[in-house]
Formats: structure tokens, C-alpha cells, sequence
């Protein structure tokens, strides 16, 4: 239990990927500071952390994305080769499935020239090599009604990433905290609902009912179901839910919350499906790659510890944004699959056909207007977020983002000696590329 109030140095609200990221590099780099990692559910990394696909990928068109992924994903690799810490990351690759139109588009052409000038692994395949690869892909709609009817384009080319794949999202949290619980002064303490920020004014006069507008103003702390903590400094890692606790005191976090859930499919059963799991020629590890349909958003993960895959949509125009997240988003919808996914994932690869579900769940993305997210201080606050849906293939960039911010340096410094401004992503004057390839 809480004492009624008590003082620390650093409280980080948000335990999932990116608040135990950051808690572990603030306590690292600065180790005489008292630093509470808090979150409302009663474990670290069971919200839209443990719901994702934990797909990484560094095949991103806006620099800013290439270098938070890319540097992240190297530094996942150093954990599980070097540190020996294994975080079941599997080198699987991505595969976009093209149309010819999608790969001569400028969007494409453009995406694939700022790959190849950052030095990142992409490779095309053309239709006739892609069928070798993938016996079971479809990549003739020829006369097929169906096809037409649901404005599904013809796969014409792929476009491939050596250096991304798949990884779990718990060990990732898990190596994460427990370097953290290590030096931290601190233990996180978990099912701590932060219902406000304190703010107050800066200096107080002890006047009844300041602060007034005329007063210098900060956030001091956070009010909970456990009592008040205050701080020095509030570190936000909230996700798809930074409105709840930023809108009341008028930052606009500039995020929205959108649906996003995973199905889960077998394969060992089913012969055809098996083959398509452990297509060889992609990689060294004979898998078939995290694969992007040309149409409708479909996409699925392998997942060779339960010999099966993950089928997940990112569908744009018609799925709602949200304020915050809300319980709705965390119940995974059958029809969704039904009527929406599986008839596109079966005529792409007939060897889905009469494939249901064994799992599913849901959860949320949040959204940033460029798709980049924002590292940025303000009145106390320290806010990490609006990694629009790619935040664990980011996290251990924006936590060091996040720690360089709050020492007060202008660059941070990424895996691998690569640097960033450190307020290159704030809320003004971001120095960032809109991003345009998201899923
Ligand atoms: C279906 C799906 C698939 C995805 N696939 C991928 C993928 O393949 N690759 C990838 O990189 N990303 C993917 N993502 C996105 C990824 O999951 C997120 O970007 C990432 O988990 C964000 O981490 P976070 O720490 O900000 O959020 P979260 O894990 O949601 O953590 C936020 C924490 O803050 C806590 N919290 C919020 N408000 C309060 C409060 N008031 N008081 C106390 N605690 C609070 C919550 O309880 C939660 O634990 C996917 C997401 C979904 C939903």
C-alpha cells in the first residue's frame, strides 16, 4: 500500500513496452534518482503490448521511422546474441505482396529509394519468382468473379525485408523491467490507477484557489486510487490512453485510439498450411515472412512455437478512431474474420481455406497525424507515445529518447552510435518525414 502521499524523483505512469524501456534507461543513466514505475493492471506489459503481433520491421519511408526501428531492432538482436537474453526473435524477414499499380506508384518508388539510401535490406521479387518461392500463393485472378466483386489486386511483386521478423512482447518487457528492478531504488508497484495530474503553481503563494492564469504553472504529481505521488517529473507512457490524463489538464496529445485485433490459426493439422508456414528461400530459418496482402489491409505473422500464424487487418477508411481506448476494443469480433479477413487471405493462399480461429483478442493502436511518435517535455510532464501501432519495434529508441530529453541533452543516442535531437519528435517543430507505410 501507498502512504497517503509520498515523494519521488521520476514517476513513469505505464507499464507496458515503452514505459519499462524508459524506466530502465532514466535509472541507468541517472542512478541516484528515485524512480516509481506505475500501472493500473496488476503486471507489467498486459495491455496493447501483449496484444500485439510484435512483428519488427525498419522497412519504413520516413527516415525518423527508419532509424527508431532500425536501431531498436539491432539493439533486440545484441540482447538475444550478444547478452544471451533470449527474446524469441526470429529473423523471419517481411514480405509485401504488391499489384503492379501499388509498385509503380510514387509513393512505392519513393519508399524503396529511401530504403535503399539507408543502406536497408530490400530486395524485389517479380511474380514469377515469388510463385517458386510460394507454390500455394495466388497471383492469377483471371475470371474470378469473387476477386472482382471484393476489389482484390492481383499479386504482381514482392518486396522483401532480410532484416526484420517476429519476436515475443513479454520477454521483451521482461528483460526490460528486470534490468530495471535491479538498480532501481524503487519496486514498481502495479494496480495503481492515476486518475489526475497535480498540477499547482510554480512558485506557490499559498493562496485559496490558485493557481491562477497569471501564475507559472507545473505538474507536481500524480493522484491515484493509492494516494498522491509527487514528482519532479510525471513520465507518461500511457499509449492509446495519454487523452485520459493530458486533455484535463490542456495538452493536446494530438493521438487517437484505434481497434486492432489478431485471430490465431493452427497449421499442424493441415498439410498445405504447414508447407506455406515453413516456405524455404526466404531466410536461413525456412519460414515464410511476415506477409502484407496487396489488398485490404490483411496481413499475418508465422508463429512457429505454436506451428500456426496470426492473421491481423489494418483497415483504414470505415474503422473509427476513438478518444482513448475503451473495453469495446479489447473484444476481438468473429464476424470480423469471417466476413472480412478470411475471404481475402483464402483467395491470395487457398491454403487457408476452412481455416478458424483458435484465439483471438484486440486492442489498440494509437495513432499520431504524421504516424511518427512524440517524445516531449512539457510543465513537468514528460510524455512518450503515439507510436501508431508500431511501438514495440520502436521502444528501445524512444525509451533512450526519453532518458536524453530528461538529462537535458540535445541528441540522443541510439544503438549503434547513430543520434537523434533529442526534441526532434515534440509536439512543435518536429523534425520528422510523414510517415506513409503503416499497416
Ligand atoms: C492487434 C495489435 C497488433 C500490433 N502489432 C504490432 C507489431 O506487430 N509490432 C509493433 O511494433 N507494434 C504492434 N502493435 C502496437 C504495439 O502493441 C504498441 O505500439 C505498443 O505496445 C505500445 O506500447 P505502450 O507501452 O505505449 O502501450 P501499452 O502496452 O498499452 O502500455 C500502456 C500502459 O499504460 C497503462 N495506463 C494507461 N493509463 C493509465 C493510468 N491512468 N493509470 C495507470 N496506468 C495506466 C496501461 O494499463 C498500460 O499497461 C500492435 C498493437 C495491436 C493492438
Amino acid at each position: 500500500m501507498l502512504s497517503n502521499e509520498e515523494t519521488v524523483d521520476i514517476v513513469i505512469v505505464g507499464a507496458g513496452v515503452i514505459g519499462v524501456a524508459t524506466a530502465y534507461y532514466l535509472q541507468k543513466n541517472n542512478p541516484s534518482k528515485k524512480i516509481l514505475l506505475v500501472d493500473r493492471y496488476l503486471a507489467a506489459g498486459q495491455a496493447n503490448t501483449a496484444m500485439s503481433a510484435a512483428a519488427v520491421r525498419n522497412m519504413f519511408a520516413s527516415s525518423t521511422n527508419q532509424l527508431l526501428t532500425d536501431t531498436s531492432i539491432k539493439y533486440f538482436e545484441h540482447v538475444q546474441n550478444e547478452i544471451g537474453y533470449d527474446l524469441m526473435f526470429e529473423k523471419t524477414g517481411y514480405l509485401w505482396l504488391l499489384s503492379e499499380e501499388q509498385f509503380s506508384h510514387e509513393s512505392v518508388k519513393l519508399w524503396i529509394k529511401r530504403m535503399k539510401e539507408s543502406n536497408i535490406s530490400c530486395k524485389v521479387y517479380d511474380k514469377k519468382q515469388l510463385k517458386e518461392l510460394i507454390p500455394n500463393l495466388n497471383v492469377d485472378f483471371t475470371g474470378d468473379d469473387e476477386a472482382e466483386l471484393m476489389n482484390l489486386q492481383e499479386v504482381s511483386y514482392g518486396l522483401f525485408g532480410a532484416d526484420c521478423g517476429v519476436l515475443d512482447p513479454t520477454r521483451l518487457v521482461e528483460y526490460y523491467l528486470e534490468g530495471f528492478v535491479k538498480i532501481s531504488k524503487v519496486k514498481p508497484r502495479y494496480g495503481v490507477d492515476v486518475q489526475t495530474l497535480i498540477v499547482e503553481a510554480n512558485p506557490p503563494l499559498e493562496l485559496p484557489g490558485e493557481p491562477f492564469v497569471w501564475q507559472k504553472k507545473h505538474v507536481v504529481g500524480v493522484r491515484t486510487n493509492k494516494g498522491d505521488i509527487r514528482a519532479e517529473t510525471v513520465v507518461l507512457a500511457t499509449g492509446a490512453w495519454a487523452n485520459e490524463l493530458l486533455d484535463p489538464i490542456g495538452i493536446d496529445s494530438l493521438t487517437k485510439a484505434k481497434k486492432r485485433q489478431i485471430f490465431v490459426l493452427h497449421a499442424a493439422d493441415k498439410a498445405e498450411l504447414l508447407e506455406v508456414l515453413n516456405t524455404k528461400g526466404f531466410s536461413e530459418m525456412d519460414s515464410i515472412p511476415f506477409t502484407i496482402l496487396p489488398s485490404a489491409g490483411v496481413y499475418f505473422r508465422p508463429q512457429h512455437q505454436e506451428k500456426g500464424f496470426w492473421i491481423g487487418c489494418g483497415d483504414k477508411f470505415g474503422r473509427e478512431y476513438k478518444y482513448i481506448q475503451t473495453d469495446e476494443d479489447l473484444v476481438p469480433e468473429s464476424a470480423y474474420y469471417e466476413d472480412s479477413i478470411y475471404p481475402v487471405l483464402s483467395k491470395y493462399f487457398p491454403a487457408f481455406t476452412d481455416a478458424r480461429p483458435v484465439n483471438s483478442w484486440a486492442g489498440g493502436y494509437s495513432y499520431a497525424p504524421d504516424r511518427i511518435p512524440f517524445v516531449y517535455k512539457k510543465s513537468g510532464v514528460l510524455v512518450v507515445g503515439g507510436a501508431s501501432g508500431s511501438g514495440i519495434m520502436k521502444a528501445d529508441a524512444l525509451a533512450r529518447i526519453a532518458d536524453a530529453l530528461y538529462r537535458g541533452e540535445s541528441e540522443a543516442e541510439l544503438f549503434g552510435g547513430k543520434t537523434m535531437p533529442s526534441t526532434a519528435l515534440g509536439l512543435k517543430n518536429r523534425k520528422v518525414e510523414v510517415e506513409s507505410v503503416i499497416i
